[in-house]
């Protein structure tokens, strides 16, 4: 059938003539969980075809999924993909690594190996079927601590694909979680601030922050308990481990007088910033469940449990869209094995990377030595290219550098552009004028684009549609195409777990 080329489009979710319509009830489910439902348009066209796809996977490559929504599933299809969903899903189960990785310990350092083909633990009795395979040997202790620098990170049909905090980044993350008093920290999707947590929680006596990591990644099974990690999908709020797995996050999140929780969550930029954002508003909603007896009575109703989301600047009005809560700090995150976005001051390019909170800016302090100050007038703390716009009120620039205010757009500009007539906004001057008013990439009508299109039924659009349309209609094309090139680079940050090296069955979905 046809699946294939729609499965492509479904893939590159996010790019034209696509949208995303959500998590429903009685979606069908692939490997990766429940499968999301996006609409495909044709352009003309005011309704379009609704389909399921994998919320997890953009690559097809990675999973096949994909179904249309008013398709009938025969019982011999649904009963195939039952049995296929069941093969494909990791060869261990949690527990079980849990007890390989008692006895693993047990071992002495000679007989610790790590299979880097099989990404695997070894005991000795297997060692005879990973003999062709390239291993690790006496895998020490400090080693079995810091699994993120053991496995190789995750890679789809680009290189890598995991984004792993720089070793500065990941330090100023826990002592800005500790300096605030928190001492449970949710990691979801942040295995390297998981384990630096973890680590020192081992071998520091008076160290009192807990981590519980939620990821797709499930070699990290092998090295953390069922309190310390769940396999888990952040785009459709998926827990692998079933009810088992959700009692541990509600346990976790569970406050007792004198602990304080916090999410910290660096999803891959899909761009499937509606799906992140209900699955982390459930995640919130567990929190809130929990706290009930102790802060509904103190007039806390309305209190969000704190959260950092890591995620490039230029969401920063998607974000927003559905957490009106948030703020975007001048913090720059750094990773570690992405060249392009390493420490500015190096004299590499600078990090797009940001953290999104809902606690106060003025209590997010950020490192002198790094060139950020404080802005009495905005109450935050900025970076030192950023300088507070008499005329905006505010300190205005969001990528770091210097930005120039302009008189025509009354507002500030990147420093790169210039006020162009032709198109009434400011823009590079290198580009192409263009009439901005195409129409909705979902309804086809003029005056709004597809993430506020009406036929949609979109919740929380208002700040969007207020605020910022004037300005957004003026420079959406600008800003898009600007954008997208560092999107792409950053595409790659995408991680799913995949059996590439493992048999693979016959495949019976069509
Ligand atoms: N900077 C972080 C890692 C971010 S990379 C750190 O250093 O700790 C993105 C992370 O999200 C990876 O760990 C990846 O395994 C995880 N991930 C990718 N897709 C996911 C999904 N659908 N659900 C949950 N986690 C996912
Ligand atoms: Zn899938
Ligand atoms: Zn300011
Ligand atoms: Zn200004
Ligand atoms: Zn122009």
């Amino acid at each position: 059938m046809a699946a294939d080329a729609e499965g492509e489009a479904a893939a590159g979710a996010g790019s034209g003539g696509l949208a995303l319509l959500g998590a429903v009830p009685g979606a069908p489910c692939c490997p990766h969980g429940p499968a999301l439902l996006f609409v495909k348009t044709s352009q003309g066209k005011d309704e379009g075809r609704r389909f399921y796809a994998c919320s997890a996977c953009r690559d097809r490559k990675d999973c096949k999924f994909f179904q249309w929504e008013d398709e009938k599933v025969s019982q011999t299809r649904l009963a195939a993909r039952e049995e296929y969903n069941g093969s494909h899903q990791p060869p261990c189960t949690h527990r079980q690594n849990v007890e390989r990785y008692k006895n693993f310990v047990l071992l002495p350092l000679s007989k610790r190996r790590f299979c880097q083909e099989c990404q695997q633990l070894l005991l000795p009795d297997e060692w005879e079927k990973h003999l062709s395979h390239q291993f690790l040997s006496d895998i020490s202790t400090a080693q079995l601590r810091s699994p993120s620098q053991l496995l190789y990170p995750l890679e789809n049909k680009k290189t890598n694909a995991q984004y792993l905090f720089a070793d500065r980044s990941c330090q100023f993350l826990l002592d800005l979680i500790i300096s605030l008093g928190f001492t449970r920290v949710l990691s979801v999707g942040t295995p390297r601030l998981h384990e630096m947590i973890q680590s020192k929680a081992s071998q520091e006596e008076d160290f009192r922050v807990r981590s519980l990591l939620l990821d797709i990644d499930f070699r990290y099974s092998q090295f953390y308990t069922e309190d310390e990690f769940c396999h888990y999908n952040m785009f459709n709020h998926y827990f692998f481990g079933g009810e088992a797995a959700h009692e541990t996050c509600r346990k976790f999140l569970h406050q007792e007088k004198d602990e304080r929780v916090i999410m910290v969550t660096d999803p891959p930029f899909g761009g499937l910033v509606e799906a992140l954002a209900s699955s982390f508003k459930k995640l919130m909603a567990m929190w809130k469940d929990t706290e009930k007896g102790a802060f509904l009575s103190l007039g806390n109703k309305d209190r969000e449990m704190p959260t950092f989301w890591v995620f490039p600047y230029f969401f920063e009005s998607r974000i927003l869209e559905f957490f009106p809560s948030f703020s975007m700090m001048d913090y720059q995150v750094d990773y570690d094995n992405h060249a392009l976005y390493k420490h500015g001051k190096t004299g590499r390019r600078q990090s797009p990377v940001r953290i999104f909170t809902n606690l106060s800016p003025s209590v997010i302090v950020l490192p002198a030595e790094e060139g950020y100050r404080f802005c009495a007038i905005c109450q935050r703390y900025v970076s030192s290219g950023n300088h507070h716009c008499e005329i905006c009120n505010s300190c205005t620039s969001k990528d770091g550098r210097r930005w120039k205010h302009c008189a025509l757009c009354e507002r500030c500009v990147k420093p790169s552009w210039f006020h162009c007539n032709k198109c009434n906004c400011c823009a590079l001057e290198s580009h192409s004028c263009e009439k901005t008013n195409v129409g909705c990439f979902v309804c086809g009508k003029a005056g709004h684009k597809r993430s506020t299109c009406p036929s949609l039924n979109h919740s929380g659009t208002s700040l969007q549609a207020g605020k910022g349309r004037k300005r957004r209609q003026k420079t959406l094309k600008t800003l898009k195409r600007a954008e997208l090139g560092v999107c792409k680079r950053w595409a790659m940050k995408y991680a799913v777990f995949s059996r590439r090296k493992t048999k693979k069955k016959k495949d019976t979905t069509p």
